[in-house]
């Protein structure tokens, strides 16, 4: 699905020089380059707080964590995603209420944001899933209205532009109260392990994440609360500082490779390419089509004849999931959930698909589909 190895061969020697200059000093942790990539990376997003982290999933605990949420609170998210945004929540017992998502962008529905609302309600969890931003106009709307939180879920999209009705034009991850991603290696900005960072616009709430990720620290041995202990490597650090300058060129390479398959797939009634919303630019970290009648698990066996992974995300949408099943949680009309994971394909994506390879891919589908 993706090609680390082909771009890895494009950073090597920097990547290198950076790491080893780590080992010769024994900077493992917090290291110049940890500060140095926070730095660059609230410049680059245009956000007043980076708060690295170990990984995306620690990221969603701490912000939760940070925004004082209670056993009990209600936390509106989709069921539609990955899976760590709502574990988290099942392992502070929040209360997970999933709703429903847009059938043309995956993301969760405002509407259904509005009718799960309960004087109970504290946070909305919005995901920008595969690349592509939510409606955040509307999520911001609503979230003033009823006086709630919102964390958005940026692993999948760090990057993408998300343009406002007044014309303001902002990154993703920096609109809500605080923004969580990933930088797993196969994210759109990966590290070569794991590693997280949280977001945020607001001085107070980024002081509570640094002492949340940093044991509950506010000076040393001076434990003012329950934290955990969430932190990216120097080596990490050192290696994001440098993806991180082509972030812009690997999000062309991705949107250039959604074009091709865009192109080639208008024609076929039995494949719907991914919708575009403008408001947005969708920075593709899966190119995930809705087939039409066509037999998913024999196209997959079909693909891998073919030596073309391809994969769907998400086979069981969270609220199916038996990690639930003990704690409490409630489910809106999830309709369209259930109908999009019966029927979603992701095809490989990633920052070196080359011409040919797209075509043998795409007549591969071809073969199958006609
Ligand atoms: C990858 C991902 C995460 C978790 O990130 P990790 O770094 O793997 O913990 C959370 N949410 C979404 C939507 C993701 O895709």
């Amino acid at each position: 699905m993706v090609d680390l190895v082909t771009q890895y061969e494009n950073i090597k020697e920097e990547v290198q020089t950076s790491i080893n200059s780590i080992l010769e000093k024994a900077q493992f942790i917090n290291g110049p380059d940890v500060h140095a990539f926070k730095e660059e990376l609230e410049q680059y997003l245009g956000v007043k707080h980076v708060i690295p982290c170990a990984n995306g999933t620690d990221a969603l605990q701490i912000a939760m964590m940070a925004l004082d949420l209670k056993p009990g609170d209600e936390v509106i998210t989709p069921s539609y995603t990955y899976i760590a945004t709502t574990e988290v929540m099942g392992l502070l017992r929040l209360k997970p209420i999933f709703v429903d998502c847009d059938p043309h962008t995956f993301n969760i529905d405002p509407e259904a944001i509005r009718k799960a609302i309960t004087p109970n309600t504290k946070a909305i969890v919005p995901v920008h899933l595969y690349g592509q931003a939510c409606n955040m106009e509307e999520i911001r709307a609503i979230a003033k209205e009823h006086n709630l939180f919102v964390i958005e879920d940026n692993a999948q999209a760090i990057g993408s532009d998300y343009t406002f009705a007044d014309g303001s034009k902002v990154k993703t991850g920096t609109i809500g109260d605080i923004g969580c991603t990933s930088f797993f290696p196969s994210k759109n900005l990966g590290c070569y392990g794991d590693g997280g960072a949280l977001c945020t616009n607001n001085d107070e709430l980024a002081e509570k994440i640094k002492m949340i990720a940093n044991h509950g620290q506010s000076k040393r041995y001076y434990h003012d609360r329950v934290g955990c202990n969430s932190r990216l490597d120097t080596i990490q650090a050192a290696v994001l500082r440098i993806k991180l300058r082509k972030l812009d060129e690997y999000i062309a390479a991705r949107r250039k490779a959604a074009a091709y398959y865009d192109n080639f797939f208008a024609e076929f009634d039995q494949v719907k390419t991914p919708f575009r919303d403008e408001k947005t630019n969708h920075v593709f970290h899966q190119y995930t089509l809705q087939l039409e009648g066509v037999d998913r698990d024999g196209l997959v066996e079909h693909l891998a004849a073919k030596d073309i992974p391809a994969m769907i995300y998400y086979p069981v949408p969270a609220h199916r999931q038996k990690m639930f099943a003990e704690l409490e949680t409630e489910c809106g009309d999830l309709t369209t959930t259930d109908w999009l994971t019966s029927r979603v394909i992701s095809l490989p994506m990633h920052t070196e698909l080359e011409e040919e390879q797209l075509a043998y891919i795409c007549n591969s589908v071809k073969e199958f589909i006609k």
